[in-house]
């Protein structure tokens, strides 16, 4: 795939992509890919010692850091608090804006089986958005886009109850990653706190075990989406 393409990368949550594809979206943007960054979530849910407005300020400006570190754009927040992503019209055209204004050929997202409801609904919103974002009839703000855009689906955080179809060698975009997470200090901090979590050994453990499977030091993996028309006969990862 030599065609430049543009890249919407979209998770719930400020830090969902730095964990589960940053990686991949290094190496992109190095191949000369145009990368879009989106939060879905202000996530302002995730703190003990702030209140939801402050947190959720915080968190796009650390969004913003991290974006900067690749030259990624940003799209911070769709206008939902953590917990709100259903899967109901109004969100349906808010996801159908953010295609029309990312226009992108591919789009990485959540897995459609994850730990958690905004995950997993942010990717069904997007499969069924990103259909209906290339017909004209439809109005949103935006004007259509007419490309039904490849989705790949990255791995819920931990990995748990994902089989990888295809791998990126981040090797030497690893330690980008590791940047682009460390600008989110206020969730490596509230997760270590919460669930005792370290998220920067996370990324490590996972990256080298996706791999070891993969034959190289640290890898990403992926789960294509198979439906009309986004089958492509050639590869579209880095
Ligand atoms: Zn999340």
């Amino acid at each position: 795939m030599k065609k430049k393409m543009r890249i919407l990368a979209v998770g719930a949550h400020p830090d969902d992509i730095e964990l589960c594809c940053a990686g991949t979206l290094a190496r992109f943007v190095h191949e000369g890919h145009h990368v879009t960054m989106c939060f879905v979530c202000r996530g302002d849910a995730a703190s003990y010692e702030v209140g939801p407005e402050e947190i959720a300020r915080i968190r796009a400006k650390e969004a913003k850091l991290s974006a900067e570190i690749i030259g990624a754009d940003l799209i911070a927040g769709l206008g939902l608090g953590d917990g709100e992503v259903y899967v109901n019209r109004e969100n349906t055209i808010r996801f159908l804006d953010l295609i029309r204004q990312a226009k992108p050929d591919l789009v990485i997202t959540h897995n459609e089986e994850d730990y958690l409801q905004d995950h997993y609904n942010t990717a069904r919103l997007i499969f069924e958005a990103s259909l209906f974002s290339s017909t004209d009839n439809i109005k949103t703000s935006y004007p259509a886009h007419p490309v039904v855009p490849a989705i790949f689906h990255m791995q819920p955080y931990a990995g748990v109850n994902f089989c990888p179809e295809e791998y990126v060698d981040i090797t030497d975009t690893f330690e980008t990653k590791v940047k682009m997470l460390s600008q989110h200090k206020s969730q490596l901090e509230f997760m270590k706190e919460h669930f005792g979590d370290d998220m920067l050994e996370a990324i490590r453990v996972e990256g080298r075990f996706w791999g070891r499977q993969a034959g190289v030091k640290y890898a990403e993996g992926f789960i294509p989406h198979r439906s009309y028309p986004r089958i492509k006969p050639y590869r579209m990862l880095p």
